[in-house]
């Protein structure tokens, strides 16, 4: 094991024995067992070397394809019309791959049940249906195996072993949830991190809470929970943060922070930091995709999670970037054959990084940047990203006293900027704000100023800083 994982807290854990009288080792039962199976050729592929790791995707991919062919009619239809074959081929090769076309959010919720397979291996489970409604509007049911599921419980396992958790620690959840479920003052308790019954390791308990909570009602909920570890949005994370700044309030037991959903801006980690002196951990997946990619352990960039999914980050022209460069994040998950999404491009922009110095061969994203939807659209119609820096946002926190911001562009011309502030702000202060707008957008647009007590959330939860409505 490397040194980095036997950091702050890192104990002992053990996986639940189902043998009569044994304790330890254990004997865990079959499911349990195919998952620490998994476990332990992550431990080793991690440090594979890149063509290594390329290889055997390529060798999965083709399983994939062939399955794809012979029982998604969506597929068997598009590839006939684009003459491939995937049975065709003696061996798959990148730059066949690279001739698959894009799917696109569109094409999954037009094929609707076209794209689930006829034919899933009964071995990989009962196919399940979740619904997403990703923070685009357009909601998608996406089929998953129990197999799937398995690999994502890989992963997580993955990540708390990373990361150093101990996993007898208490977890506090603060998301997305339906009105009034998960509701202040007390949220809800669950005996596991996880999926208690099914689970291959006993945890500590895992509170949850509403996110539509107010951030003197969740710190106030953190303060009598005492969690280990808080999972959250970026986003809410800052708002507990800097609340807990201005009120001088520590959260002692706080041991490490999990960031989920959004796009996690370098001001959230140091927040945190001085906030409540703990480090902040990224990930990104999708529901319809699973895990994309996990923090290194050593560094603050991102791992792509190779044995599950293959990671395509594409330049306008689709040609493979480079370090350094930002492309159009493109997956393939390996390992659903309920569904598979082939060459799926998931809407979001990120930016590939050189090799890591920690020596694991996994692909590294240095960020992600953001959904398209959240690039502002210029009137000669180029896009460009709307990410504010942190001196950006202390600028403009310097022009007046504002809490909450959300600009929503409406037309080419046009953005409405909501604001809830301590106060409305005065004519000079709105024209500050102005100049600063069209400093960042790089355009004198018509901004109208709206005052709100509140910002809602998306319906997923999310929370975007910047939300473009002009179409592409
Ligand atoms: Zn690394």
């Amino acid at each position: 094991m490397d040194n980095e994982c036997r950091g702050e807290g890192m104990s002992v854990n053990v996986p639940r024995s189902r043998m009569p009288g044994i304790a330890w080792p254990a004997i865990p039962d079959g499911r349990a067992a195919t998952l620490l199976a998994i476990q332990f050729q992550l431990e080793q592929s991690q440090w594979w070397s890149p063509d290594d790791l390329a290889a055997w995707q390529l060798r999965q991919l083709r399983l994939l394809l062939a399955h794809a062919g012979r029982s998604v009619p969506f597929y068997r239809e598009r590839w006939r019309k684009a003459g491939f074959d995937p049975r065709a081929l003696p061996t798959l090769t990148w730059d066949d791959w690279r001739r698959l076309p894009i799917l696109t959010r569109a094409d999954i919720q037009d094929a609707g049940e076209q794209l689930y397979s006829t034919r899933v291996p009964p071995e990989h489970g009962k196919p399940s249906v979740l619904h997403t409604s990703g923070s685009t509007g357009r909601p998608i049911a996406a089929a998953r195996t129990q197999l799937s599921i398995l690999f994502w419980e890989a992963f997580t396992q993955r990540d708390h072993q990373w990361q150093g958790r101990d996993r007898n620690g208490k977890l506090a959840v603060i998301r997305h949830a339906e009105p009034g479920r998960d509701p202040y003052p007390e949220g809800t308790r669950t005996p596991n991190w996880g999926h208690a019954r099914r689970a291959v390791y006993d945890t500590g308990p895992c509170v949850a809470l509403n996110v539509n909570c107010s951030p003197e009602q969740q710190v106030d909920w953190l303060r009598r929970e005492q969690p280990d570890y808080l999972l959250s949005f970026p986003t809410n994370v800052a708002r507990l943060a800097e609340y807990c700044l201005e009120h001088g309030i520590r959260l002692s037991s706080l041991r490490q922070v999990q960031t989920i959903s959004e796009v996690l801006r370098p001001e959230v980690r140091e927040l945190c930091r001085r906030a409540w002196s703990v480090r902040v951990v990224d990930m990104y997946s999708s529901r319809e995709a699973g895990y994309i990619a996990l923090q290194c352990p050593a560094h603050e960039h991102l791992h792509v999670q190779s044995e599950g999914i293959l990671v395509e980050i594409l330049d306008e022209n689709g040609a493979p970037c480079s370090a350094g460069q930002v492309g159009r994040v493109v997956v393939t998950p390996l390992h659903n054959f309920a569904m598979p999404l082939i060459r799926y491009e998931i809407g979001d922009h990120a930016e590939l990084g050189p090799p890591c110095p920690c020596g694991r061969g996994l692909p590294v994203l240095t960020r992600i940047v953001g959904r398209t939807q959240n690039m502002v659209v210029l009137p000669d119609g180029s896009r460009r990203w709307t990410l504010l820096s942190s001196d950006d946002v202390a600028e403009l926190r310097r022009i007046a006293p504002i809490r909450q911001y959300q600009f929503i562009q409406r037309s080419l011309e046009t953005i409405d900027a909501m604001l809830a502030s301590e106060r409305p702000l005065s004519r000079d202060e709105e024209e500050r704000l102005r100049a600063w707008l069209e400093t960042k957008l790089g355009h004198a647009f018509a901004i109208r100023f709206i005052y709100v007590d509140e910002i809602p959330r998306a319906p997923s939860g999310k929370f975007h800083d910047f939300i473009s409505q002009v179409a592409r």
